[in-house]
């Protein structure tokens, strides 16, 4: 698969703080990638850097094999700035930026009511942007980073201020625009809206890239070798089983997680537990990105680094 884009050894300082540090990504074309870190981690500055906003102290980056700003009408960006013309129409702004990327037009119309209408703003298009929450303001703000139809879309923190409703118009709208073949890059502070939606992740950490790989060999990389029992009777003792290393409640007290012995066959252990013992569920836990994230963090800057992490995710 061609990368469409490429980061190579890219570093960025600002003052004291390493904001980037010997970055290497090549996101492939197709994708649809979170890009994900705590708040701090260095994600705006590198798409930032992507955008050809500030550039390197070191490294170099090629978007769509040149730079974003010989590529531009072909990306579509939503900075973490958020802004629209406060005094402009809804209907006019969206139109102005499509102008701006060279698309003018009857289709041009169309397609702003249709956008207004998928994204829930029907009947918004003459109203000042002013007029708008600020919620509906960054859907008009979206709307504009995609008018043009691009190639490859880049979305820094796209859900961040919308309500649970909004976020997910526009998660399943991203979902959307990747099965029609759109690459898509977007960065996030809660890794749980990337777990959703995504099928490549990036995580960095302090400017560090910590996981560069498709969700799917993330989770197995990470299995945690673990399946989820809820019995009808929680007297119920698994660790007599050969397969089962231990067994401890979960943190609702109505479960138990089976720890397997390395060479257990997990799906095969399910069928054999559903068999002979009454349950209400079983299943194989996958872990999530947060605990994927504070283990790796863990790893690489110890037990300390991953407690501030898990609090700090835990407040984002
Ligand atoms: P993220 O997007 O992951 O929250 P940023 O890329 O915004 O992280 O920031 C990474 C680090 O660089 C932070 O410590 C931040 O304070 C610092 N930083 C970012 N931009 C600037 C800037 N223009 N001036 C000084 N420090 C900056």
């Amino acid at each position: 698969m061609n990368a469409i884009i490429e980061v190579n050894n890219v570093s960025k300082t600002y003052g004291e703080t390493k904001a980037v540090s010997e970055l290497n990504l090549s996101i492939p074309s197709g994708v649809l990638c979170g890009f994900l870190g705590p708040n701090g981690a260095g994600k705006s500055t590198t798409i930032r850097m992507m955008m050809s906003i500030i550039h390197p102290d070191s490294g170099y980056i090629q978007v769509l094999g040149t730079s974003a700003l010989d590529a531009k009408d072909n990306i579509g960006y939503l900075p973490e700035e958020r802004g629209v013309y406060r005094k402009m129409r809804v209907g006019t702004f969206i139109q102005y930026i499509a102008n701006l990327k060279g698309i003018r037009g009857s289709q041009l119309k169309r397609d702003i009511d249709n956008w207004l209408d998928r994204v829930e703003l029907p009947g918004v298009k003459k109203k000042k942007c002013e007029e708008l929450s600020k919620g509906m303001q960054q859907k008009v703000q979206f709307i504009a980073s995609i008018i043009h139809n691009p190639e490859l879309i880049i979305l820094d923190e796209p859900f961040s201020g919308l309500d649970p409703l909004n976020t997910q118009t526009i998660g399943s709208i991203i979902h959307e625009l990747h099965q029609e073949g759109k690459t898509i890059i977007f960065s996030t502070h809660v890794l749980q809206q990337a777990e959703e939606i995504c099928d490549r992740i990036v995580m960095i950490d302090k400017g560090h890239k910590v996981i560069d790989d498709d969700i799917a060999h993330v989770h197995e990389a990470h299995n945690p070798n673990l399946i989820q029992v809820v019995p009808l009777d929680l007297n119920i003792d698994f660790t007599s089983l050969p397969e089962v290393e231990r067994q401890s409640l979960t943190k609702e007290e109505d479960a138990y997680h089976l720890k397997l012995t390395a060479d257990a066959d997990p799906v095969k252990l399910i069928q054999s537990i559903a068999g002979s013992t009454p349950i209400k569920g079983i299943e194989i836990v996958k872990p999530t990105l947060t605990e994927i994230f504070i283990n790796k963090v863990a790893e690489t800057e110890g037990q300390d680094a991953a407690k501030a992490t898990r609090e700090q995710l835990a407040h984002a």
